[in-house]
């Protein structure tokens, strides 16, 4: 029925009122086309009393509920996609480099700025050292100029 607890209140200070709590219950992707058609009411009630197990009190103290469905909500690895990421991931470092989620395989924000931080580090990887490197003068800050 669940497949995630999100502990929003906890993620940034404003997501709740003061002294009140903000919990995302992320239903199980099996769960998902039977939840689809039901009645918000259900569907609320149903994913409360499966999170009351990690969140005891829960199905009592849960004020408000708000359902939010999304038909083609998650985007899926196919199994042609995860045979070619390990040697897309291994690849040599090159001019043009790629950022983005889907990099990851992993459809959020997490997954898109580690690809940024990654893409990133293999341009700067390129970098030639300073023509000062091994002499005394100190080392001259990478500029565009240095990148091949
Ligand atoms: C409804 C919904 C809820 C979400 N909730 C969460 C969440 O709670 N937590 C979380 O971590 N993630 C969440 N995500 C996922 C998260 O938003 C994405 O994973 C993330 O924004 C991807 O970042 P990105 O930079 O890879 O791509 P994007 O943010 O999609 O950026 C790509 C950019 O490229 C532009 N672009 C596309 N084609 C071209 C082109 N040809 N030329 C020029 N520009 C182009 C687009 O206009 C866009 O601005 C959610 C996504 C959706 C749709």
């Amino acid at each position: 029925m669940l497949s995630a607890i999100i502990v929003d209140h906890a993620k940034h200070p404003d997501r709740a009122p003061a002294g009140k709590g903000l919990l995302t219950l992320m239903a199980d992707a099996r769960s998902i086309p039977e939840l689809l058609t039901a009645p918000e009411r259900q569907t609320a009630e149903r994913l409360v009393r499966a999170a009351t197990r990690y969140v005891p009190g829960l199905e009592k103290s849960a004020g408000r509920h708000f359902v939010h469905a999304f038909t083609h909500g998650l985007p899926e690895a196919t199994p042609d996609a995860l045979r070619r990421r390990g040697p897309f991931m291994g690849r040599a470092v090159r001019p043009v480099e790629y950022a983005g989620d889907w990099v990851m395989l992993r459809p959020a924000s997490e997954g898109a700025v580690r690809s940024g931080a990654l893409a990133a580090s293999r341009v700067l990887s390129r970098l030639r050292p300073p023509r000062s490197a091994g002499r005394t003068r100190p080392a001259s800050r990478p500029t565009e100029e240095n990148v091949s």
